[in-house]
C-alpha cells in the first residue's frame, strides 16, 4: 500500500477526534509530501535541522497546510531555529526549558507558541521526559509547574505526551497510558491563563489503538504511514 493509502486507512479508521501527527523523522521530502498530500493535518520531527531539510523541499502552500509538531527532545541551543518551524513543541520537561523559549519567542515573529509536558511515565533513565519516580508526590509537582508556566506570556500550554517504555507487547503499554491519562484528567481541572490541557498525546505503531481506548487524543505514527524505517530495528517488524 501506497504512504496516502496507509494514512486514509488509519485516519478512517481512527475516531474523527483523535488529531493524527504523522512521525516522519528519517523520511524524505517527497515521502512527507505524500501524506500531506493525502491529508495529513499534523507533521511531527524528532530533529530541528532535519525538519528544516525536508521544509525546504516543500512549497510554501504544503508547509502551510499543517501544524508542525517537534517531538524529539530539544536543546536549549537549537530553540531559536526551532521556533520558525513549529507550531507545538511536545517535549517540554522543565521550567527552564519553557523560561528559555518563553524568551526567544519575541525575537522569532511569533506571539506565542504551543507546549505540551512530556511525561516519561515509565521513568526510564535513559530518556527525556519528567520522570514521575523522582518526584515524591508526581502530581503536586505537576501542578506546580503548570501554575509556573502559565506565567510565561509567550507561552500556551496544552497538553500532555508520552512515549511510553520500550515494551515487547503492546497490551503492556496499557497500564502505562491508563496512569498518564489520570494525571492528564487532573491538570485538565486546571485553569491558569494561557493554560488549556487539551491535548493527550501517546501511542504510536504498535499502541495507538491501546493509547485511544485509555483516553489519547493525540497519535503519533510513523511506520503504519511510512513502512520500516532503515535505521529502525525489530519491534514491529512483526506486523
Ligand atoms: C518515531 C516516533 C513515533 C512514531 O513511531 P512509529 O513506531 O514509527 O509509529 C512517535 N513518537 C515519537 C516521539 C517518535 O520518535
Amino acid at each position: 500500500m501506497s504512504i496516502a493509502e496507509n494514512y486514509q486507512r488509519i485516519r478512517a479508521e481512527i475516531p474523527s477526534q483523535v488529531r493524527i501527527v504523522v512521525a516522519a523523522k528519517g523520511r524524505t521530502a517527497d515521502e512527507v509530501k505524500e501524506v500531506i498530500e493525502a491529508g495529513a493535518t499534523d507533521i511531527g520531527e524528532n530533529y530541528v535541522q532535519e525538519a528544516e531539510t525536508v521544509r525546504q523541499s516543500l512549497s510554501q502552500d504544503l508547509i502551510e497546510k499543517v501544524n508542525w509538531h517537534m517531538i524529539g527532545p530539544l536543546q536549549k541551543n537549537k530553540i531559536n531555529k526551532a521556533l520558525p518551524i513549529f507550531d507545538f513543541i511536545q517535549t517540554t520537561d522543565s521550567l527552564e526549558l519553557a523560561e528559555a523559549i518563553d524568551k526567544r519567542v519575541e525575537n522569532s515573529g511569533k506571539e506565542a507558541i504551543t507546549l505540551m509536558l512530556e511525561i516519561n511515565i515509565g521513568s526510564e533513565l535513559s530518556k527525556s521526559g519528567l520522570k514521575p519516580e523522582e518526584h515524591k508526590k508526581f502530581e503536586e509537582f505537576l501542578e506546580k509547574l503548570v501554575e509556573d508556566i502559565s506565567q510565561l506570556s509567550r507561552i500556551r500550554l496544552e497538553g500532555l505526551m508520552t512515549m511510553g517504555p520500550l515494551l515487547a507487547e503492546p497490551e503492556q503499554f496499557r497500564q502505562y497510558f491508563h496512569r498518564t491519562k489520570e494525571i492528564f484528567n487532573r491538570l485538565a481541572r486546571l485553569k491558569p491563563e494561557r493554560v488549556n490541557m487539551k491535548y493527550l498525546s501517546m501511542g504510536m505503531t504498535d499502541s495507538y489503538q491501546i493509547a485511544i481506548e485509555e483516553g489519547a487524543n493525540m497519535v503519533r505514527i510513523g511506520t503504519a504511514i511510512f513502512g520500516p524505517r532503515k535505521d529502525h530495528c525489530c519491534l514491529y517488524l512483526k506486523k
